[in-house]
């Protein structure tokens, strides 16, 4: 049985009885059905119904973020745009989808050949409760462009929002079987790869469950997208506007109560405005506004969970006690629930768990360098290579970030965040393929060549 913890009060709310073996054949036969009719649907049939998706996702944004707020502990603000951000999601490839989808054509040597977009099949979902309704638009709105069809593993923290997604999917007036819940453990996931009907995963989570479903994938040969963890350097140089660095640099740290692959953990600054970073970033974590996930005014609630805020606080303590300094030590905070303070270390040992770690968790490392090649040589220097944010006004540093950070992303003076039209993605242990815009639509999909004299 699953159960749903509201993190704020440590309170059981709700079970979700996990779906039986013969349930989720029911499923997949479906989603196998349904792909069939689907993978030749009208393009204007798929644009109606997204935007259909998007406009239940706006009227029901209330009911969907408390569900969030309960089962893991965000803010209702955050929740309320998270769920905003979705309905942005569907629109966007309700709008860009048909142009994207496409042929192409090229001279051959003997003629000409048309390139031309199709449907794949059944994909399976595996995302984590972080942002429980993003991470499964993320894939769920390019799968109903595409012509497949959807299935969800979810995490087990998060089955309240998992329902809640099937239903209001169904609710815009998607076919039965377009996209469904299977509400299994994951120990039953990876055995469904094996499955014919199923043609391809993509994961969100950590590397652990990235490597197991990229081991069954590829036993079975199907293709897969993993998007996994990040340690994302926030590099500061002297150019930077160092009050706007620190105040951004302590909700990139903290947003989500730190459980956002790409949350800035590393900040990297430069010598000559470390001292005046270091005091504003700490007054900005020591004064961080915690309480009520409920609440307007809170920035950070409580963590997902109790195991998930004693692991970062392990982390911490290991690290301390491996020579780390804690400017900011994080403390547990004595109430029922997932509570916690924000933290700070310095003088961390480079090779040591916590800088090679994911810490997931509102801790932060800070690290000082002398000048660009230092910044670049230690913001690579994590197995991850997810996001990264800079903060320099000269373009010439500018450029060597944009070109020399292993990562996917880089945002330049602002705190990297997602957004339906770029492309959402690592590089290293943080996994490969990507999500959103374009490429996110393209991952799942065909690519024919049909030759022509
Ligand atoms: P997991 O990677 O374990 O969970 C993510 C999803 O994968 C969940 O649906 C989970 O199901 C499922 N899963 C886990 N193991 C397997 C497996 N062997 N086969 C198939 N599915 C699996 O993350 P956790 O929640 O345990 O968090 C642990 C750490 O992972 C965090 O501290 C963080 O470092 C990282 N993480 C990163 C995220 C990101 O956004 N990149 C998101 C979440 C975590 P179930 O919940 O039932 O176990």
């Amino acid at each position: 049985m699953f159960s749903s913890v509201n993190p704020a009060t440590g309170e059981a709310f709700a079970t979700h009885r996990p779906h039986d073996d013969p349930e989720v054949e029911g499923r997949l036969a479906l989603a196998a059905e349904t792909y069939r009719r689907w993978r030749t649907s009208n393009l204007d049939e798929r644009t109606a119904l997204l935007g259909a998706i998007a406009d239940r996702f706006a009227a029901d944004k209330q009911r969907l973020a408390e569900m969030a707020v309960r089962e893991m502990g965000k803010t209702l603000t955050s929740a309320i745009a998270e769920v905003e951000k979705c309905a942005a999601a569907f629109r966007y490839y309700a709008e860009a989808g048909p142009a994207l989808l496409a042929d192409a054509e090229v001279t051959t040597a003997s003629g000409r050949a048309v390139a031309s977009w199709h449907a794949l099949g059944p994909v399976l979902a595996i995302m984590p409760w972080n942002f429980p309704y993003w991470q499964v638009v993320r894939f769920v709105a390019p799968a109903i462009m595409a012509g497949n069809t959807g299935l969800l593993k979810h995490a087990s923290l998060t089955q309240g929002c998992a329902a809640l997604l099937e239903e209001v999917v169904l609710e815009a007036g998607a076919p039965r079987g377009l996209f469904q819940n299977l509400a299994i453990e994951a120990r039953r996931v990876a055995p469904l790869l094996a499955d014919d009907r199923i043609v391809a995963a993509t994961l969100t989570g950590s590397e652990g469950a990235g490597a197991q479903i990229a081991e069954a994938a590829g036993r079975a040969l199907k293709k897969v997208v993993l998007e996994l963890g990040g340690s994302d350097p926030f590099v500061v140089m002297r150019s930077a506007d160092i009050a706007e660095a620190a105040a951004v640099a302590v909700t990139a740290r903290t947003q989500n109560a730190g459980q956002s692959c790409i949350c800035a953990k590393r900040m990297i600054v430069h010598a000559d405005v470390y001292d005046d970073f270091m005091a504003r970033f700490s007054a900005g974590m020591r004064d961080l506004a915690i309480g009520d996930p409920m609440a307007a005014d809170t920035a950070m609630g409580p963590l997902s969970s109790t195991a998930q805020r004693d692991e970062v606080l392990q982390q911490a303590a290991d690290a301390v006690a491996e020579g780390a300094t804690a400017v900011l030590a994080p403390e547990k905070i004595d109430r029922p629930g997932a509570w916690m303070t924000a933290g700070i270390l310095t003088d961390l040992p480079p090779d040591g768990r916590f800088a090679r770690e994911e810490i997931f968790g509102p801790v932060a490392s800070v690290w000082k360098v002398a000048d660009l090649d230092e910044a670049i040589t230690r913001a690579n220097d994590v197995p991850f290579g997810l996001g990264s944010s800079v903060w320099t006004t000269d373009p010439a540093e500018q450029a060597s970030f944009a070109r020399d950070l292993e990562c996917g992303m880089v945002a330049v003076n602002a705190m990297l965040a997602s957004t339906p039209e770029a492309p959402f993605g690592g590089v290293k242990r943080s996994g490969h393929g990507r999500e959103l815009g374009p490429w996110g639509l393209h991952e799942f999909m065909n690519l024919k060549a049909v030759m022509l004299p």
